[in-house]
C-alpha cells in the first residue's frame, strides 16, 4: 500500500530538470519549473504539478483556517457569468480591457476575474431584514485576466488562483470592525506561511472614499513600489504616496525607506456603493429600508506559491517553510537501500511525509543537487560511511550536517 503522506521519487511525476526554459526570467518560474513544481501551458498559464499542488493546498488549508476563525463560512461559486449581472454595476464596460468576454448562441459571458456582483445577487436573494446579517462568504476558485505583462512567472498569471472573501453588514461599524478583524487574520495567515507583510496604504479607487490595505512583501522582483519605515508603524505605496524616502519616521524610528515590493492580498471596503447600484437592501429596526454595506478580501494563492519561492531561495533552489513544504523529509541512501526501506516506512508510519529519492537513473551528485533544488526542509541520508541505526541529517537552510542516531532524527523531525 503505498502511503498517502510520502512518496518514492520513481512514482512522483515529473523529473527535475537540469535548466529552464530559456524565456523564464523570474526566480520562481525558473525553479518551479526545474523542480517539477509547475509547468506553462503558455504565458500566463501554468499546470500545478503534484510537488506545486501540495505547496498551494497547504497554503489554502492555513487561508481556509484563518477565514473560518473570523467567523466566515467556504462556497464555491461559478467561473462561467452572464454579461447582465456585470451590467449592472457598470463593470461589464469599464472592466473590459481585464475581462475575458465572448458570446456563445447569441448570448454574452464572461469567464470570471472577481466575485463581486455574484456574490452580491447570492446574497440579495436571501435576505430580507437587518436580522439576516453579517453574512461572511468566501471561496478558493480560478480568476482569470488578460494581464498584458505575464512575465513574472506565478506571481502574474493569466488564469490563477485566488482565495476570496466577501462580507456584508447592517451597518458601517460592522462592517469597519469586521475589515479590521480580516487584516488581523491576513497578518496571521503571512506569518504562517514564514513572510513578513507590511500593511500598506493604498487608494480607495473609484468605489470608495476610504483608504484600503495592501499587504506587500519586500522583493527584488516586487512590481510594486513602497515607502515604509523599519519601525513597521507605516508603509504606503509609492503609486499613492504622500511622503518620501528619507523624511524622518514621526515615531522616531529613523528615515522612512523605498523598496519594491509584491502584493499579496488585499482588502476593500466598497461601502454601499455596489449594494445600491445591484439593490442589495433590508428593512432596518425601524422598518425603513437600507443598503448592505460590502466589502471584499483577496488573497493570491498561486502568487503565494511564487512569493515563497522568490524570498525563500538561494543559488542552489527553493527553501520551503516547514508550513507548506511539499514533503517534511528529503530521504537518500548511498548503498544502504534496505535500511532506507525501512526508515521511509517508519518515518510515513509515524506521519511524518518523506520524499524518497529511491531513482535508479540519478547519481548519488544528482540527487544532493535535487534535494537542494526542490527545498524541502530536512535531507537525510544513509550511506555505509555511517554506522548503522545513524543518520546524516542536513537542514536545507543551515549549512551544518550532524550524524545522529534514529531516535534523534525522530525527536528532532
Ligand atoms: P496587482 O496589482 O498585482 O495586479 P490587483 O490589485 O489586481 O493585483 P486584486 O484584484 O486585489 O489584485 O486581487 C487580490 C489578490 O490576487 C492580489 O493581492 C494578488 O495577490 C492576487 N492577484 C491579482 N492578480 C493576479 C494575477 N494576475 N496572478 C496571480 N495573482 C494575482
Ligand atoms: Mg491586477
Amino acid at each position: 500500500m503505498p502511503y498517502t503522506n510520502s512518496m518514492r521519487y520513481s512514482n512522483l511525476f515529473p523529473d527535475t530538470k537540469r535548466e529552464a526554459p530559456s524565456e523564464e526570467v523570474a526566480i520562481n518560474a525558473k525553479y518551479l519549473i526545474r523542480g517539477g513544481f509547475i509547468d506553462k501551458l503558455m504565458a500566463g498559464s501554468y499546470t500545478l504539478l503534484p510537488l506545486g499542488r501540495r505547496v498551494e493546498r497547504k497554503i489554502e488549508q492555513i487561508i481556509r483556517e484563518e477565514m473560518d476563525l473570523t467567523g466566515a463560512s467556504e462556497i464555491l461559486m461559478p467561473l462561467l457569468h452572464p454579461k447582465s449581472i456585470w451590467n449592472e454595476t457598470g463593470r461589464w464596460d469599464s472592466a473590459k480591457e481585464v475581462m475575458y468576454q465572448f458570446k456563445k448562441d447569441e448570448k454574452d459571458y464572461a469567464l470570471s476575474f472577481t466575485h463581486e456582483e455574484i456574490l452580491l445577487d447570492l446574497i440579495r436573494k436571501h435576505v430580507t431584514t437587518y436580522k439576516d446579517f453579517p453574512i461572511k462568504l468566501y471561496h478558493f476558485s480560478t480568476k482569470f485576466r488578460n494581464e498584458l505583462r505575464a512575465k513574472s512567472g506565478i506571481l502574474r498569471g493569466r488564469e490563477f488562483l485566488m482565495k476570496d472573501l466577501y462580507s456584508a453588514h447592517a451597518t458601517q461599524e460592522d462592517l469597519d470592525a469586521y475589515y479590521w478583524q480580516v487584516k488581523d487574520a491576513y497578518l496571521r495567515i503571512f506569518d504562517r506561511l514564514g513572510l513578513k507583510a507590511l500593511v500598506v496604504e493604498a487608494g480607495g479607487g473609484v468605489f470608495t472614499d476610504q483608504t484600503t490595505h495592501e499587504f506587500q512583501v519586500l522583493s527584488e522582483s516586487g512590481e510594486d513600489e513602497i515607502i515604509y519605515c523599519e519601525g513597521g508603524d507605516f508603509a504606503q505605496n509609492t503609486e499613492i504616496a504622500t511622503v518620501t524616502e528619507g523624511k524622518q519616521c514621526d515615531l522616531g524610528h529613523g528615515p522612512l525607506k523605498k523598496a519594491k515590493a509584491i502584493e499579496v492580498g488585499n482588502i476593500f471596503r466598497f461601502g454601499t456603493v455596489y449594494s445600491q447600484k445591484m439593490d442589495v437592501s433590508f428593512t432596518d429596526k425601524t422598518g425603513s429600508k437600507q443598503f448592505a454595506w460590502f466589502g471584499s478580501y483577496g488573497i493570491g494563492l498561486t502568487r503565494m506559491v511564487g512569493v515563497i519561492a522568490e524570498v525563500f531561495s538561494d543559488e542552489k533552489g527553493l527553501i520551503w517553510p516547514e508550513s507548506v513544504a511539499p514533503y517534511k523529509v528529503y530521504l537518500i541512501s548511498i548503498g544502504k537501500d534496505a535500511q532506507a526501506n525501512a526508515l521511509y516506512d517508519e518515518l510515513s508510519d509515524k506521519g511524518i511525509e518523506v520524499l524518497y529519492d529511491d531513482r535508479d537513473n540519478k547519481t548519488v551528485g544528482e540527487k544532493f543537487s535535487d534535494a537542494d533544488l526542490l527545498g524541502i526542509p530536512y535531507r537525510v541520508v544513509l550511506s555505509q560511511k555511517i554506522e548503522d541505526g545513524k543518520v546524516e541529517m542536513k537542514k536545507r537552510a543551515s549549512e551544518e550536517v550532524a550524524v545522529i542516531s534514529k531516535e534523534e532524527l525522530f525527536n528532532s523531525l
